[in-house]
């Protein structure tokens, strides 16, 4: 017997529709590029977003074209996500923070036939045009008193005009839920970035268990700040969750650094946030300088990177906001696992409870996880045992854009074919799952391996360290053993010894560093995390004592 129920495809645009519907005047709030602040609403957006679809389809874009855009967090790129995807265009978000050639490579890779970007990207683009032979049309998100009065672009053409000539009188199409709707790129620490294809359907599904009550628990009632760009794996899906619950949403635009990011929490009266941990490293600094604290900020999820358990503590005992830790990659679009409690943790005294919350977490319906040995067979979760996470679900990568080869593998006992993550994780009997390192980076110390994670989350809660990486040094006896590379607070002073001596009773004695080295910043990625191969790289004639 077949299920006699109606077939709605599950289509992004049908987020849209709802928000505008039933939250039409909840505001979207813009810091833009150009220095302003930019109000909006969802009913708005919803209309503006129709006459994208409108005026793309006009520059000739076909169903599957890809439309790139290098933009930050606003509601033109916001407009975007709809009108591309929900004409079934394909939204392909480039972050622009990666090399220049890196981004030509991407645009490229996934022929891009139309890129909108941000006026402070005018002059990368124009740099870049001459390699970018697929774009046929430049798309400057700007009204026309922001149009260049000369530029090397060929045909310029100004958002704002584009949009004024529609209508915006147009139903969105329909069409099969497995029709591509985003590509994002990974950041590919070795070889070329690969693209992650996502959905319509692991979209709106993904959107959904976002904002479950025990993930990001997003309400209309919340006022959202995607501090996470919308460049990194979609801003972690919130452009779609928060119009699934139509709530009002505070976008900083490029202005990230802690004093423009605190004004506007205050100001718009913000309650939840996500973004990585550096983002929040800078904000609390701002605000311990300035002895501040926040009025309405309730909630954030970190993650990204591992969350370091001294910014869980300082946020929640110092500013009142619950940290959310989360887990999950470009691959997953990107959430795989959140840590919230369970009731029967309430017992538990405060320390143990946090220990729970420091983990990655549980993984939300819909993602499977398991752990495996080299020879990948499952290993218990038990919170002890560590082995290579896997994973299957709706919202997990099939295969990478323009490839063949399948990074799927099997596992014996278990359904199916799971995506191996390169992350090396315990889970425990609740299902809490803990990053132990990633494959690359654990250090292999005569046979046993040391998390550069704990490690650095050690050195990051000694009161001199601003940020602290571990990586793997060559050693002739033991293989490899770590060594901590540190940046110093401002004014701050440790020596070697005194750090080395911190790890004393945090660790086995056999996992404290060898050595120490003081730097003045840490190389990170284009999405904000520790860059490490550059940073073994820069090393690697470190002599250990
Ligand atoms: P890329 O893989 O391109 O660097 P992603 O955003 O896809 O960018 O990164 C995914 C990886 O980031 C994960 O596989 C994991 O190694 C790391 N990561 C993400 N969140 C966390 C976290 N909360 N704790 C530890 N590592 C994390």
């Amino acid at each position: 017997l077949m299920g006699q129920m109606m077939q709605v495809p599950l289509l992004i645009s049908s987020l849209l529709t709802h928000a505008a519907r039933h939250s039409g005047d909840t505001e979207i709030v813009s810091k833009r590029v150009e220095g302003d602040l930019h109000r909006t609403t969802w009913a708005e957006v919803a209309v503006r977003a129709r006459k994208v679809a409108q005026a793309l389809a006009r520059l000739g874009c076909q169903p599957g074209d890809r439309v790139g855009t290098l933009a930050w967090n606003g509601y033109r790129h916001l407009e975007l996500y709809y009108g591309t995807s929900g004409s079934q265009l394909v939204c392909h978000t480039i972050n622009p923070r990666l090399f220049p050639e890196q981004v030509a490579w991407i645009a490229n890779d996934a022929a891009d036939r139309v890129l909108c970007f941000d006026l402070n990207f005018l002059p990368l683009v124009e740099k870049l045009a001459p390699q970018l032979g697929k774009v046929e049309h430049f798309v400057l998100l700007a009204g026309r008193s922001h149009m260049p009065a000369s530029t090397s672009l060929p045909g310029l053409l100004c958002y704002e005009e584009l949009v004024e000539a529609e209508t915006g009188d147009y139903a969105w199409p329909s069409f099969d839920e497995n029709t591509a709707s985003s590509i994002c790129y990974t950041s590919g620490t070795t070889g070329h970035p690969k693209g992650a294809v996502y959905s319509h359907r692991s979209t709106v599904l993904h959107a959904y268990g976002a904002a479950l009550p025990d993930a990001m628990a997003c309400s209309a009632r919340d006022v959202v700040l995607p501090v996470v760009p919308m460049f990194h794996v979609n801003a972690w899906g919130l452009p779609y969750a928060t119009a699934l619950v139509g709530c009002k949403v505070v976008m900083p635009g490029p202005h990230l650094d802690g004093k423009s990011l605190f004004e506007l929490f205050e100001q718009e009266k913000v309650t939840f946030s996500a973004g990585v941990p550096t983002v929040w490293l800078g904000l609390l600094t701002y605000m311990q300088q300035n002895g501040l604290k926040f009025s309405t900020f309730k909630r954030t999820v970190i993650g990204g990177s591992a969350c370091p358990p001294a910014m869980l503590r300082t946020l929640e005992d110092d500013y009142g906001v619950e940290v959310i830790h989360a887990w999950g990659m470009t691959e997953m679009s990107p959430l795989g696992t959140l840590a919230k409690l369970k009731s029967k943790h309430d017992v538990l005294d405060a320390v143990s409870r946090r220990r729970i919350l420091e983990k990655q977490g549980k993984g939300i319906c819909g993602v499977d996880m398991e752990i495996v040995d080299d020879e990948r067979r499952p290993l218990p979760w038990d919170g002890r045992s560590a082995g290579n996470l896997v994973v299957r679900g709706h919202w997990v990568i099939d295969h990478y854009f323009q490839t063949e080869a399948s990074p799927l593998i099997e596992v014996p006992g278990r359904d199916g074919l799971w995506f191996p993550t390169g992350d090396v994780a315990s889970i425990d009997a609740d299902g809490y799952m803990q990053i132990t390192d990633r494959s690359k980076d654990v250090i292999k110390s005569g046979g046993e391996w040391i998390s550069s994670i704990d490690l650095e989350n050690i050195a990051v809660a000694h009161p001199a360290v601003h940020e602290a990486a571990v990586i793997a040094c060559a050693h002739p006896k033991w293989d490899e053993r770590p060594l901590l590379v540190v940046v110093k607070k401002p004014g701050a002073e440790v020596t070697r010894e005194e750090l080395l001596a911190f790890f004393g009773g945090r660790i086995a004695k056999w996992q404290i560093p060898d050595d120490v080295a003081f730097v003045d910043e840490l190389p990170h990625t284009a999405t904000g995390k520790l860059q490490k191969l550059k940073l073994r790289e820069q090393f690697k004639d470190h002599k250990l004592p």
